[in-house]
């Protein structure tokens, strides 16, 4: 298997938030990439320009941030072309690897946006480099700046950074570096295109905590209410747990509760409500150890979310 590490560049709407058209607020204009074999070895590499056909002036801070003029890309072959090109090159057997996860996110709002089908259909694995970068070298999470991962690896920079080619070169460059078992067991799932059935649906062990992407429905209520979604088992040992505080929920997309496993403690489960293209939903479940302390804060929460629910209903009641 291969790896493709890429990069992209987007425009935004040049007049501002009202002239943005929603289905495409960042406009591709650049994609560069690196092929790197199972060694981590570069054996090709992909950088094209993209004439672009929804905004027709670059975004000043787009300017200054990548220096493309539009009279740079005027002729240039449009997004519909170069994609194509782009997954020719790709071939058939690999992973994506990106820094962040949001050029994948753009890359298929952008192929959606043309209604382009037979690129990416379903929930994909990637890598994300920048969560990796974090793992293996400060144990955290945190988002760090490319040029931050190249200073801190000592890369030479003798190439400026934000153009779409060179960044995922330097991408690339960090991606070897990392220690590889941090990479097998930490990869992502892209689900921009959520599941559909159970089957696609996703189950992820990580070392420190369990997820979960769920198939369609038709509302959260009903998403609440199945039990494959709502029940909670401890991710370390499969067993189940007492449930400390059921179900609530803060703001009406993200639920929580809480159990305890008698091996390992407290048991955090949260659960996001995310809305799918179609407006139907979906859950993303994450279950995660947590100190007592921890919990503590969580039981904080539920009674404060309680006391909020209660004035409310006073509220409503006193109309
Ligand atoms: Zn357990």
């Amino acid at each position: 298997m291969n790896y493709i590490v890429v990069d992209l560049e987007w425009n935004q709407s040049p007049y501002g938030k009202e002239a943005e058209i929603k289905e495409i607020p960042f406009e591709i204009i650049e994609i560069g990439a690196v092929k790197l074999n199972e060694n981590k070895e570069v054996i090709s590499s992909f950088s094209r320009l993209i004439r672009p056909q929804v905004y027709n002036d670059i975004h000043s801070i787009t300017k200054e941030i990548i220096h493309i003029e539009i009279s740079d890309l005027v002729e240039e072959e449009t997004f519909e072309y170069v994609i194509k090109e782009f997954f020719v090159w790709c071939g058939e057997d690999y992973r994506f690897a990106t820094w962040g996860n949001m050029d994948l996110i753009e890359l298929q709002r952008n192929i959606d946006y043309y209604g382009l089908e037979g690129y990416i259909d379903k929930p994909i694995p990637f890598y994300d480099v920048q969560k990796l970068f974090a793992l293996d070298y400060f144990k955290d999470r945190k988002p760090r700046t490319l040029e931050f991962a190249v200073d801190k690896v000592n890369i030479l920079k003798d190439e400026e950074f934000h153009r779409a080619y060179v960044d995922a070169k330097y991408t690339a460059d960090i991606f070897k570096l990392l220690d590889q078992n941090i990479v097998d067991r930490n990869y992502s799932i892209d689900y921009y295109h959520n599941p559909k059935t159970k089957a696609e649906e996703i189950h992820l062990h990580y070392e420190t905590y369990y997820k979960f992407i769920s198939r369609e429905f038709e509302s959260k209520e009903l998403i609440m209410a199945n039990k494959d979604i709502n029940s909670v088992i401890c991710h370390k040992c499969n067993q189940r747990i007492t449930r400390k505080i059921k179900w609530f929920t803060t703001n009406s997309k993200t639920y929580y509760s809480l159990g305890y496993c008698k091996k390992h403690g407290y048991i955090k489960a949260k659960i996001r409500i995310k809305k799918a293209v179609n407006n139907n939903v979906f859950a993303v479940k994450v279950v995660k150890i947590i100190t007592e302390e921890d919990a503590q804060l969580l039981a904080l929460r539920y009674l404060e979310a309680k006391k909020r629910k209660k004035e409310k209903r006073i509220r409503i009641s006193n109309k």
